[in-house]
């Protein structure tokens, strides 16, 4: 696929990985194995867990069965474009060092225990997908990082799971600022138009139930644009999976 290279990891961070003392993700601490966490670590870190919201995955506070089948009232009010999503951790205190490294500070030793807790997260959505996607980036901020975080993600979830990955699915159309700050109506305004179905791609797409990969879901907005995009392929289904997401108190 010629936008291979262009999406993962140059061989040279790999090898560097692996020639390092072996790092807790989020502590830095010295662990025994490659892409552990320290206990202090793991204790400190939120796991996502049921109860949750049917639809957008948010964690229920507490009141309702582990299993019950509701949607939270965000949902309920203004569905989201995609049918389910799921996330592995809150993107809070303890986990935004960890994943702004693998974001941004080539730090990808944790990529592969990533992709084993987002399967477990997601082991509802897992197991009937025809095709994994990931959520794309402009291709000046694919220069600057030198990698697509998602399609890393998705690559691995693909090979474990034995699910193929369109890792060039979606593109984005033009280049759109920084959303930190922003709200989820500027948000969807920055993204307007932003992402479309990569030409040639959309035959691949049509009719087939997506899981779209991304890392860390903030409003929503860009996920809700990949579907979007997507389901203008006729698509038949998108899920999201996503690393972490934020969870506003109370
Ligand atoms: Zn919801």
């Amino acid at each position: 696929m010629q936008h291979l290279g262009r999406i993962l990891p140059p061989l040279g961070l790999m090898l560097a990985d692996a020639l390092l003392p072996p790092r807790c993700l989020a502590t830095r601490d010295i662990v025994d194995r490659q892409g552990q966490l320290s206990a202090k670590a793991w204790s400190a870190i939120n796991f996502i867990t049921k109860p949750l919201c049917q639809c957008c995955g948010m964690p229920f506070a507490f009141g309702f069965e582990e299993d019950a089948e509701l949607s939270c009232g965000a949902c309920l009010a203004n569905p989201p474009d995609y049918d389910r999503a799921r996330a592995v951790l809150r993107y809070d205190d303890a986990s935004r060092a960890m994943i702004l490294a693998f974001k941004h500070g080539d730090r990808l030793e944790g990529a592969p225990a990533f992709a084993a807790w987002m399967a477990r997260a997601g082991a509802d959505l897992m197991g009937d997908i025809d095709l994994i996607v990931p959520v794309p980036l402009h291709r000046k901020r694919l220069f600057r990082r030198r990698y697509n975080q998602s399609a890393v993600l998705a690559l691995l979830l693909a090979r474990n799971n034995g699910t193929p990955a369109l890792v060039d699915a979606l593109v984005r159309t033009r280049h759109t600022p920084p959303m930190g700050g922003l709200n989820r109506a500027a948000r969807q305004r920055n993204l307007q138009g932003a992402i479309a179905v990569r030409p040639g791609r959309a035959a691949m797409l049509a009719g087939r139930k997506i899981l779209l990969i991304d890392d860390v879901l903030t409003t929503g907005a860009t996920a809700q644009a990949c579907a979007r995009a997507l389901r203008r392929a006729r698509v038949s289904r998108v899920d999201v999976l996503s690393l972490a997401r934020v969870v506003q108190a109370g």
